[in-house]
């Protein structure tokens, strides 16, 4: 018997995970596009996170060596700040997320966690560290309790209702008949596009990490649902180095720190109201936005 349930067990435990990282790569498909093979140094370390600063050092990366995507990128996010990047469509900015997972290596500088350069270090430790709200959350075929403790087996009730709650969900759930008992996805209740994504933050607030990298909707909510999002996401980030990558300014006024990409470069960098008041390439962004928000209206 012994010799039987061993290995079943193990299979299962590998199953598991691999199940896990696929979903993990699902859930992270447009951020993280396909992932290279990058394994582990013999030696790697764990990542030990402490505060969270988050360190680009000059970082060059193409995803091909005709094409160069990021060109001596620096940037700082102090432990608990709060960084949005914003840009055009294919400035490079959800390449810094997958190099922030080290789904691809750099090519030129540094990439580091707390002064640990993600190279050291264990890809699972770095991935533990880093929470991801996607654009896209996947809901399975199972109750909203199922979809929102995923991947956290040993969560309690009261862990559950504190990230529905933090993540703005939790009135919503009770209001259902089933209330977390109830079930959705494909072949269950089907839930809205921001009601969706606060099932994802409250999954990912309930992982609890250090770091929290946000990859924006590119459409346009409507601005109930926007103004919702933008409360959870501004709890969930509390506590957290955040790094939001941005399409909606209107979401991102708040933060610490805006930078402006383009074409793999840094060319603005500072607050909302700094960026304003500079009158560049982030104040045109902003008031074309604007417009186009007045037009739709
Ligand atoms: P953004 O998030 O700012 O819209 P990305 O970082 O996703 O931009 O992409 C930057 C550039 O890199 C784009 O031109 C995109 O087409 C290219 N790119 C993205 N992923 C890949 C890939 N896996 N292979 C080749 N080119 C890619
Ligand atoms: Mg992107």
């Amino acid at each position: 018997m012994i010799q039987i349930t061993m290995p079943l067990n193990f299979l299962g435990t590998v199953y598991r995970e691999i199940r896990q990282s696929l979903v993990d790569m699902g859930e992270m498909f447009d951020l993280l596009g396909q992932p290279a093979e990058i394994s582990d140094l013999p030696d790697a370390a764990e990542l030990k996170v402490d505060g969270g600063k988050i360190e680009l050092e000059n970082v060059s990366f193409g995803y091909d060596d005709e094409r160069p995507i990021l060109k001596g990128v620096s940037l700082t996010v102090g432990a608990g700040q709060n960084v949005a990047i914003v840009g055009a469509s294919g400035s490079g900015k959800s390449t810094i997320g997958r190099l922030l997972f080290r789904f691809y290596d750099v090519q030129g500088g540094a990439l580091k966690i707390d002064g640990q350069d993600v190279r050291d270090v264990t890809q699972q430790s770095l991935h533990d560290a880093i929470g991801v709200v996607p654009q896209d959350t996947v809901l399975f075929n199972d109750t909203i309790r199922y979809n929102i403790a995923y991947g956290r087996d040993d969560a309690t009730e009261e862990d559950i209702i504190a990230a529905a709650q933090a993540a703005q969900i939790h009135d919503f759930i009770v209001s259902l008949p089933e209330g977390y008992e109830t079930a959705v996805g494909e072949r269950g209740l089907k839930l809205s596009g921001g009601e969706k994504q606060r099932v994802g933050i409250a999954r990912t607030l309930l992982k609890d990490p250090p770091l929290l990298l946000l990859d924006e909707a590119t459409s346009a909510l409507d601005t109930e649902t926007e103004g919702s999002i933008k409360d959870a996401l501004a709890r969930a980030g509390q506590g957290r180095t955040v790094i939001t990558i941005a399409h909606r300014l209107s979401t991102i006024a708040e933060a610490d720190r805006i930078v402006v990409l383009e074409k793999g470069e840094i060319v603005e960098e500072g607050t909302h109201s700094e960026l304003l008041e500079r009158d560049g390439r982030y104040a045109q962004l902003w008031h074309r936005q604007q417009s186009e928000d007045a037009e739709a209206a």
